[in-house]
């Protein structure tokens, strides 16, 4: 199945409407979407409702923020209940130290001869609630500074380099917490990218699991097929039920682009038999 459970909208870092996301999934043969915002449910009814409207099946969605061994981690929540009160608090409280850190990011980067850089990443935010990185790298695109965003995170705002500033997000236990009280299961995002330790990655999946976690993105726009073939062996050790999404954010930025995944590695169970209740399907 072309299922693309990982994108980002304008209500979070991504540039399309939830609509326009919609009408991009389907056109690209997508049969199962969800729109994951980051720490953010703002665009979960108008990508219901569009998805239903284009005959597309749709699970609700987010990617939340945790910090683990002093790493940020991502974690994704499929098919929860999006009104859910604890769920909702629990990220808001997660998106409250956005702003603070951004201001603090453009004062690190004046001191590198950067000026104004939180208002020129604020010309791209959509939610006020929502300024990232990514908003950042736009601007240091678009100001010339850097040539693409993926110069802006080899030089800027990453650890040791201009403009990081350490921030801390939910906790694992938490973010698993919210999304499967909600009704939702919890996934650990692109995990190839946190670049841990054998120890530090067996202590994340480990206690991921004892907190209720229950599944992994193996084929995702972040890996190559040989993380995708390493974190299959992960979920069958594990024994986690496999993901799989684009986490397209752009048409300029992203390398790939909704359903255009390969599909998962054999042997596998996938995240949506498990989650099969949950799905929104077109009447
Ligand atoms: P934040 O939540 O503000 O820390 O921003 C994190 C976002 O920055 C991620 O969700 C990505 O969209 C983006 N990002 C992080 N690392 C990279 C990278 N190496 N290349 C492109 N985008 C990145
Ligand atoms: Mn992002
Ligand atoms: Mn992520
Ligand atoms: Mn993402």
């Amino acid at each position: 199945m072309n299922a693309d459970l990982h994108c980002h909208s304008i209500v979070s870092d991504g540039t399309l409407e939830p609509e326009a996301l919609a009408a991009r999934a389907k056109a690209n043969g997508v049969e199962l979407w969800a729109l994951t915002d980051h720490d953010e449910l703002g665009g979960q009814q108008r990508a219901r409702a569009a998805a239903r409207a284009a005959g597309l099946p749709y699970l609700t969605g987010t990617e939340i923020s945790v910090t683990f061994a002093d790493v940020t981690v991502h974690i994704v929540g499929l098919g929860f209940d999006a009104d859910d009160e604890a769920l909702r608090r629990g990220l808001a409280a997660t998106r409250g130290g956005r702003e603070e850190r951004a201001r603090e990011m453009a004062a690190e980067l004046a001191k590198v001869g950067i000026l104004g850089s939180y208002e020129g990443a604020l010309r791209y935010v959509g939610n006020p609630d929502l300024i990232s990185r990514t908003h950042f790298a736009r601007h240091l695109v678009e100001s010339g500074v850097c040539a693409d965003t993926g110069e802006v995170f080899r030089r800027f705002l990453v650890e040791g380099r201009p403009g990081f500033v350490p921030h801390r997000w939910a906790t694992l236990r938490n973010a698993v917490r919210w999304i499967t009280e909600a009704g939702g299961l919890a996934v650990i995002a692109h995990p190839a990218r946190y670049k841990f330790t054998p120890t530090e990655e067996y202590a994340l999946f480990t206690e991921f699991k004892t907190h209720g976690g229950r599944g992994v993105e193996v084929v995702t726009g972040s890996h190559t097929a040989a993380e995708a073939e390493r974190y299959a062996g992960a979920a069958r050790e594990f024994d986690l039920l496999a993901s799989r999404g684009s986490d397209f954010h752009s048409p300029d930025e992203s390398r790939i682009d909704l359903g255009a995944l390969p599909p998962l590695p054999g042997g596998l169970a996938p995240v949506w038999e498990a989650l099969e209740d949950r799905i929104d399907r077109p009447a």
